[in-house]
């Protein structure tokens, strides 16, 4: 599966509108050597370019792609959302399903991309005229991340700080207060530490620095300031295990001894690299965030599946 960003211009299109107003939206496909590479069911972010107010554009939907790309014309549905001409003419088209869409909260904001550690390379920063990006396998899980936990919470640098101003008033000193604004935008120290400690993906080994991901137990959103930055609240792990022990589908007993999602059959355990003997090293104080995970995220998506 491929993610990918495209783009749309605010100038000649209300792409707002047309993204809330509709599950079902068509996108333009302009990047033409991409035809091949695009398939169903892959991810992509919808991006809104600056148009005539710098410093607005950014991600603002994602999407999932359900028609491989063909000839379009006469958009009916798409016609009244553009202030030119340029929807009659025939044009290759993919037709996206909406997934979620975030005008404010959750937005992420361009400028706030320029300042992350890994995502700053994103082409389209650089190479901000097409339509079609498609990105690495590295940005495309460090952008999903990104996009899951800044909903509820704010993204550029001023927001944060404005709520940290809030935070002073608790008991935190002025460096933790900064480490928390730099785990928030790049979660670099949070990592850092992790890898330092850890070394390697807990489940499967891997230890290739470019695919491990520093996961909190108990999610950031979810966290105190203090847990934010609680290395004992990490668990490093790779690509597959990060998703499925952050979707749930992975938990751990007091032991540290792997917990699987009954949804799961042998065959999917086998291919996603998940057996009953695994386990994870726990102290006293990676415990409860263990438990928080099990009883919070874990145990939810069981009875979930329960009632299905
Ligand atoms: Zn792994």
């Amino acid at each position: 599966m491929n993610t990918w960003i495209f783009q749309g211009n605010p100038k000649v299109f209300d792409i707002n509108s047309y993204i809330k107003n509709h599950k079902y939206i068509w996108w333009s496909l302009r990047q033409e050597h991409f035809l091949d590479k695009i398939e169903l069911g892959d991810e992509v972010f919808l991006w809104r370019s600056d148009g005539n107010n710098r410093g607005t554009g950014g991600i603002l939907a994602k999407a999932r792609v359900i028609s491989l790309p063909e000839e379009r014309a006469d958009d009916e549905n798409a016609k009244n959302y553009w202030y030119t001409d340029e929807w009659e003419n025939p044009y290759l088209a993919i037709k996206l399903e909406v997934l979620q869409v975030r005008l404010e909260d959750g937005f992420i904001s361009r400028l706030s991309l320029l300042e992350h550690p890994i995502l700053k390379e994103l082409l389209i920063l650089r190479l901000r005229q097409k339509t079609n990006y498609l990105l690495s396998p590295e940005h495309a899980i460090i952008l999903q991340k990104l996009w899951n936990n800044s909903h509820n919470s704010v993204q550029s640098k001023v927001n944060v700080e404005i709520n940290m101003k809030n935070l002073v008033s608790g008991d935190i000193t002025e460096t933790e207060r900064e480490q928390v604004i730099k785990s928030r935008i790049g979660q670099s120290v949070f990592k850092k530490e992790l890898v330092a400690m850890e070394r390697k993906c807990q489940l499967c080994g891997v230890c290739d620095e470019r695919f491990l991901i520093a996961s909190h137990i108990k999610p950031w959103s979810k966290s105190n300031h203090k847990e934010r930055l609680d290395v004992n609240n990490g668990l490093l792990l790779c690509p597959n295990h990060d998703s499925l022990f952050d979707k749930g589908y992975i938990s751990f007993d007091d032991n540290g001894t792997i917990l699987i999602s009954k949804s799961l059959d042998e065959d999917t355990k086998v291919f996603l690299n998940i057996n009953d003997h695994m386990n994870i090293e726990i102290n006293v104080k990676r415990k409860h965030y263990i438990e928080w995970h099990r009883n919070n995220v874990f145990t939810k998506l069981e009875s979930l599946h329960r009632k299905i």
